[in-house]
């Protein structure tokens, strides 16, 4: 080999060797793990990389010295190019092989590994470059059948006819045309699209490998093929690849029933009988690799009779399952550390592992798509009422809730069904909030299917008409709606992923509770370990069907001692809510929210609900009709709701209050002492939280007094208006502590309605008017300025106060990088977001620690 290339003499282009000045954020991932292979002493055949600069040069028209560059490889050597990019999801251009095959180098290789060998090789060459470099026309190429020294003259003609000049001979300009076209796909407007969609930096660079190439064609057993020492779906050990005789690059995978097994298998011929020799080199192979590269590395081989090259490695493909299984593997051999391992496994891919999927491998019939609200998939039949949600299910049979938007007085039938699709809705509309609460897939906003309740028929995006009964599937991961039922993956919480959750707890430096209504969330939100209730909604537990008649009659009711009586029928099934809660999460926090929403938000809106109501009441629809009518409100959401109910109707929270205490002393007999958390929601003014708090403190008072024994509690205040941030000061000093209600106070801040913002949040998102939307991801800048404030201002006020946040965002990455940057003591989220809080909270502690 001659005049060795070295950075003193091009900085642009380098020779690989152990010690060679290459980096990936310079020559890209690909480039740098052949140079550690290389250090390994693996057998990589000699390779030249091309930085990102000379890249960048040569699409701007600037060519590095080819001919020094094929100085580096043996006279006559076959070479091929492949892409080297910093992050290998990025893409790139596709490798080309066998550049430098012309009429003379066939004549020697046809003496070498024989003329059909040497036929089909060059072959593959003239229509690799005729397509991808000379950018002809596929088809004219694709249609050459002729095989042998028949097919390589077809395709040679072929050339000369569509490019009008002969086959280029010189492997120089070959190399040199691979080259540029290489570099100027790269720097595409497609092809920038496509990798910022992946994450990639406007400016991201490209490196090029030219390698010299092990044949993999010839006489003798010759091939190539690919090796991992894990299933990438799994995590789990089982040597994965294929392996097919005179093939090239990555032909093995596509090889059909010609390519072989690797390991020894039932199903067929493998390679580890073929070439034993060879397999187990492979696997020991891939075995340092692993160690040395402490990662599962999957590897592109050749095999040339005995002989093995290792032409490529990367990490391996991985589901988030395998991805946390890998980690945890890894860290339990002692080749990366706990630490390591927690920052390997994306905190958003986690929540794929709690629920059950569409399995990757699976056909989908897409029919819809819409908002992925609620994680998880689902199938089931279609129902279109959530009584035929009920019922259904008392039939036993899953079904799947479609409805145009949900309101509370679908609960019940989101219990009953299996998944959730909505016309309308955004991430914080109803159905949304308790998807996610329920652990229910929901896809939400799918405007562009067609819901004709009234009929009782869904049509497709593509306009076919699907009648209840029919089977669907929602998968509340990716936003699709599915015809039918495809194949499905378990959700995967074993051993491997609560050992690896441990050890993101190690590190976590901000508390994680759950958002929990009911039972059923609280013991999901045990199981995920929270670390109590942030949030518990009181109203949803008035819409069970023993609840809404009294509900109604205290809404209806004239005087404060009619609704006193009807509360006192509610405050038995009340204090039963609450003992239970106590109970499940057993002396842990419980913060429970006092009544929030608008009071005909619990009356009915049809005929035939109102005329079940006037039965129950002993009067005439007219005059039901007729107060319905009038509680109704022009702006709901700003209107009689909160604690202006708790100051405008006291004895609704009087009612909760002393369930509340009466619930925490019977909780306390049993076991440690239960100091609950009330939190009053909406406030925006101190004047509130004292009048409120007066009267709290005189029914804790009069149940002491009863019951003739003690018992603590804290009060608290949801910040969620604009306005109760800007006063937070004052605020404080009347309070334990404060919980900023993130869904409202975004609604607030932006005036945006958080029912109606899906209809047109896409298209401020692509139009970039929000980077996101923000009811999802929350806005650092505007509402996280209120906030802010809310937090110093809350201090100020009162050093002790505890602060926290319960909105939505409570369970987004970035949202919990937000809170603890602005010192918030826990964020709380929906139960089956606790997982994916907790480890994002670790690895933002652990790169605080790392720095
Ligand atoms: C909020 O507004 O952020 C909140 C947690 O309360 P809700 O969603 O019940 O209005
Ligand atoms: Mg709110």
């Amino acid at each position: 080999m001659r005049d060795t290339l070295r950075q003193d003499q091009d900085p642009y282009v380098t020779l690989i060797t152990p010690k060679a000045p290459v980096s990936t954020p310079t020559h890209g991932g690909r480039a740098k793990c052949l140079q550690r292979l290389i250090r390994l002493e693996l057998p990589v055949p000699r390779t030249v990389a091309l930085s990102f600069e000379t890249v960048h040069r040569i699409a701007a028209g600037e060519l590095p010295d080819i001919d020094r560059i094929l100085a580096q490889f043996p006279a006559g050597a076959l070479l091929c190019v492949r892409p080297s990019s910093e992050d290998p999801d990025w893409g790139g251009p596709g490798s080309i092989l066998n550049i430098g095959m012309n009429d003379a180098t066939f004549v020697d290789l046809s003496d070498s590994i024989g003329h059909a060998a040497a036929s089909s090789l060059y072959k593959r060459f003239v229509m690799a470059y005729a397509i991808h470099v000379a950018r002809l026309d596929p088809d004219v190429f694709e249609e050459i059948e002729g095989v042998g020294q028949e097919g390589l003259s077809e395709a040679l003609r072929c050339y000369e006819e569509e490019a009008e000049e002969p086959f280029p001979q010189d492997p120089a300009v070959q190399l040199a045309e691979v080259l540029r076209s290489m570099a100027r796909a790269w720097e595409g407007t497609t092809a920038r699209l496509l990798r910022q969609a992946k994450g990639a930096p406007v400016d991201a660079g490209l490196g090029l490998i030219v390698q010299e190439m092990a044949l993999g064609l010839g006489s003798g057993e010759r091939g190539s093929g690919v090796l991992q020492l894990v299933n990438s779906e799994t995590g789990l050990p089982q040597v994965t690849g294929r392996y097919l005789s005179q093939s090239q690059g990555r032909e093995a995978l596509e090889g059909g029933p010609a390519a072989l097994y690797l390991e020894r298998d039932p199903r067929g011929p493998s390679l580890e009988e073929l070439e034993p020799a060879a397999f187990e080199a492979l696997k020991e192979y891939a075995a340092f690799m692993r160690k040395k590269l402490r990662a599962e590395m999957q590897i592109e081989f050749t095999i040339e009779n005995g002989r093995v090259h290792i032409l490529d490695g990367m990490r391996v493909k991985r589901s988030p399952r395998a991805a946390l299984r890998i980690a945890v593997h890894l860290a339990e051999d002692g080749i990366i550390s706990r630490q390591e391992a927690v920052m390997r496994v994306e905190p958003r891919g986690l929540s794929e592992l709690l629920h059950r999927q569409v399995d990757p491998e699976a056909a989908r019939d897409v029919i819809g798509r819409g908002v992925a609200a609620s994680p998880g998939a689902a199938t089931g039949k279609i129902v279109f009422s959530s009584s035929e949600a009920q019922a259904s299910a008392a039939r036993g049979e899953n079904c799947i809730l479609v409805r145009r938007e949900t309101s509370p007085e679908d609960v019940r039938g989101m219990h009953a069904a299996v998944a959730v699709l909505t016309e309308r809705g955004g991430m914080t509309s109803h159905a949304a909030v308790i998807g996610r609460g329920f652990g229910l897939p929901c896809v939400v906003g799918a405007a562009r299917m067609g819901f004709r309740l009234h009929d009782k028929i869904l049509i497709t995006e593509d306009g076919r008409r699907l009648r209840e009964g029919e089977m669907i599937t929602v998968d509340g991961s990716s936003g699709q709606v599915l015809a039918g039922a495809p194949r499905m993956i378990e959700a995967a919480l074993d051993d491997a992923f609560h050992v690896f959750m441990s050890w993101a707890d190690a590190e976590r430096d901000i508390g994680i509770r759950a958002n929990a209504d009911t039972p059923a969330d609280a013991t999901t939100a045990r199981n995920f370990a929270a670390q109590g209730i942030g949030l518990c909604r009181t109203e949803h537990m008035f819409f069970e069907a023993d609840r809404i008649t009294p509900m109604r009659e205290m809404i209806f009711a004239d005087s404060p001692e009619d609704r006193k009586a009807a509360l006192a029928r509610l405050l038995p099934m009340q204090r039963a809510d609450f003992i239970e809660l106590f109970r499940i999460m057993e002396g842990m926090p419980v913060c429970i929210r006092l009544f929030d929403p608008p009071l005909h938000e619990f009356l009915p809106s049809d005929r035939a609900g109102l005329r079940d109501l006037a039965e129950a009441l002993d009067l005439p629809v007219s005059d039901v009709t007729r107060r319905v009518e009038s509680m109704g409100e022009y702006n709901p959401m700003l209107g009689m709701r909160g604690v202006r109910l708790g100051i405008a109707v006291p004895e609704i929270y009087d009612m909760q209050a002393r369930a509340i205490f009466e619930a925490t002393l019977e909780a306390s007999q049993e076991g440690a002492a239960v100091v609950p958390e009330i939190m009053l929601p909406l406030v925006s003014a101190m004047r509130e939280v004292e009048l409120v708090r007066t009267r709290i403190d005189a029914v804790a008072a009069a149940v002491r007094n009863e019951r003739g024994r003690e018992f603590d509690y804290s009060l608290g205040v949801m910040v969620e208006t604009p306005r109760a941030c800007l006063r937070a000061d004052e605020i404080a000093q009347h309070a334990h502590f404060l919980s900023f209600g993130t869904n409202d106070l975004t609604q607030m801040t932006y005036g945006l309605s958080r029912d109606d913002a899906g209809r047109f949040m896409s298209h401020y998102v692509q139009q970039g008017v929000f980077a996101e939307d923000p009811f999802h991801r929350l806005d650092p800048e505007g509402v996280g300025e209120l906030i802010r404030m809310g937090v110093e201002r809350g201090r100020r006020g009162n050093g002790g106060v505890m602060l926290s946040i319960c909105g939505e965002h409570g369970g987004d990455p970035d949202s919990i990088a937000f809170c603890r940057s602005a010192g918030i003591d826990y964020v709380s989220c929906s139960p089956f977001r606790v997982p994916v809080a907790r480890l994002a909270a670790a690895q933002l502690a652990i790169r605080d620690k790392i720095g």
